[in-house]
């Protein structure tokens, strides 16, 4: 497999972060109020698939696993758009081995617009680079794409769902995704370890689950709060 959405977002932020998630993934430790965050995302995620009414979801799952069937979700994908499906969610494409699924698709006069789903009150830098992402697979396996959102938390918890549109900032990714895809690529498969300094990029802009195996002198992780960190 190539690179994801979630690889390049973690790649980026760290070569050697992306180069432990395929070679040493046991030594991930996950905050509980991180995986707290993460789980309240997604419970977020499955409520907004129908903000737009009835949807179909491309979700598919390797045999006795939780783990998604990518190449399965990709051939249900291109099947809702040869049937014309209004809306499909989690719908999945494969460029060259490089994946994304995206949150919401949803079928318009002259293609599709995109709707990516964020537990959060307001849209992050790193949103947009997500999009971006997204943008840059679908546009190359030759979808038509229009509009691109983040889909916000709002306050109103009876229609909680407020889409902020980035269609411009998103699509301008497109050349700097293509400019860092095809290394980090090459880099996940070779088998020596990535050296990377510790810096900054360990807790921003988010904090890397591998801090304790690269910085065996921190005996005590309690100075990293939530709050440190935006909300995925
Ligand atoms: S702790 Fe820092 S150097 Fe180590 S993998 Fe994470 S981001 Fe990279």
């Amino acid at each position: 497999m190539g690179i994801t959405k979630t690889d390049f977002m973690r790649g980026m932020q760290c070569p050697k972060m992306l180069w432990l998630d395929k070679h040493k993934p046991k030594l991930r430790v996950i905050p509980p109020e991180t995986q707290a965050r993460l789980d309240a995302g997604n419970d977020f995620g499955d409520r907004a698939m129908g903000m737009f009414g009835p949807y179909e979801e491309m979700t598919a799952y390797l045999p006795g696993t939780r783990i998604p069937d990518k190449k399965r979700m990709a051939a249900r994908t291109q099947e809702h758009l040869r049937l014309g499906t209004p809306v499909i969610c989690e719908a999945a494409f494969l460029y060259y081995n490089n994946y994304c699924a995206v949150d919401i698709l949803r079928k318009t006069e002259t293609g599709y617009d995109f709707y990516e789903v964020k537990n959060a009150s307001a849209v992050h830098p790193q949103f947009v680079k997500d999009a971006g992402f997204q943008y840059y697979i679908l546009h190359r396996s030759g979808l038509k794409i229009g509009r691109i959102c983040i889909v916000t938390h709002g306050e109103d918890e009876s229609d909680p769902f407020v889409p902020v549109e980035i269609t411009a900032e998103a699509k301008g990714y497109e050349g700097w995704i293509n400019d860092h895809i095809w290394e980090l690529n090459r880099m996940q498969k070779q088998p020596e370890e990535v050296y990377a300094e510790p810096g900054e990029q360990c807790l921003h802009p988010y904090e890397c689950w591998y801090y304790g195996y690269c910085h065996p002198e921190a005996e005590n992780r309690g100075f990293l709060t939530a709050d440190l960190f935006p909300e995925r």
